[in-house]
């Protein structure tokens, strides 16, 4: 459903993306991993249309070029950005939010049912409909951002960071929310600084490592192998021969 192929970005001279690929099939959760700085965010943006991406970058969405289209059209083709520090509007209320993320006219129709489906995925959103978001906890405030992102009626949903910031519980909730999210078909593209987390739920991974793809594979793949799990899980080096027992 997503091609992308030599997208790079410079933010003036700084290369934020060098010649990157990447693909993502219909029905998938794909997640990217690596560390700060990598280019994790920038490569999110550019797929949104929020940086535009060098000539010659290829960023085809279900057969059709994107990579110069500007944002409003990117989520008209069922692509859906919730960006890392969430984005949501502290002024307004969950219900407000969520009626904004309804603006798109591919998501006028069938509003209702898809407040429905949202409030479903995240029942504690349905007391708090007229609560201002700012006084709500960073966990319930990233429900409300994935929420108004779902109202949008996307095909593919792109997160930033959905778990900073979070606790452990609230964590858990969003990461089981993102896995209902693709059983009801639509795909995910997650940056994640909870490695673990990320490589239970996703299909596939993509490793970038100063603006360039440095590997991929198989979520599965990439838990057994011993540099990521050194690198992302915290994991240490195994002893290469079995200690002697001393004198
Ligand atoms: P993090 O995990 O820390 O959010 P990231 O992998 O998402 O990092 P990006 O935010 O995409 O990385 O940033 C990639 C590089 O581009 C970094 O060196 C960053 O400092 C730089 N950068 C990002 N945004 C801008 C900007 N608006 N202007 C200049 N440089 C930028």
């Amino acid at each position: 459903m997503l091609e992308i192929a030599a997208l790079s970005h410079f933010y003036g001279k700084h290369q934020a993306l060098a010649d990157v690929r990447l693909d993502i099939a219909s029905g998938e959760i794909v997640a990217i991993l690596g560390a700060n700085g990598a280019g994790k965010s920038t490569l999110l943006k550019s797929i949104a249309g929020l940086v535009t991406p060098t000539s010659g970058a290829r960023i085809r969405f279900e057969g059709a070029d994107i990579a110069k289209l500007p944002p409003h059209q990117i989520v008209e083709r069922g692509i859906s950005l919730v960006p890392e520090g969430r984005a949501v509007f502290g002024e307004l209320t969950v219900a407000e939010n969520l009626q904004l993320g309804a603006y798109p006219a591919r998501a006028r129709a069938g509003e209702e049912q898809r407040l429905a489906k949202v409030l479903a995925l995240f029942p504690r959103l349905t007391e708090r409909m007229t609560q201002a978001v700012r006084t709500m906890s960073g966990g319930e405030q990233q429900m409300v951002a994935i929420g108004r992102a779902l109202m949008s009626n996307p095909v593919l949903l792109l997160l930033d960071e959905p778990s900073l910031g979070l606790s452990p519980l609230l964590s858990r909730e969003v990461f089981r929310a993102l896995a209902q999210i693709r059983e009801s078909g639509v795909s995910v593209l997650l940056v994640e600084q909870n490695a673990r987390a990320s490589l239970d739920i996703a299909d596939r991974v993509y490793l970038i490592e100063s603006g360039r793809n440095a590997g991929t594979g198989s979520a599965s793949d990439m838990k057994n192998n011993p540099d990521i799990q050194r690198a992302y899980l915290g994991k240490a080096r195994a002893p290469t021969t079995a200690s002697q027992p001393s004198p």
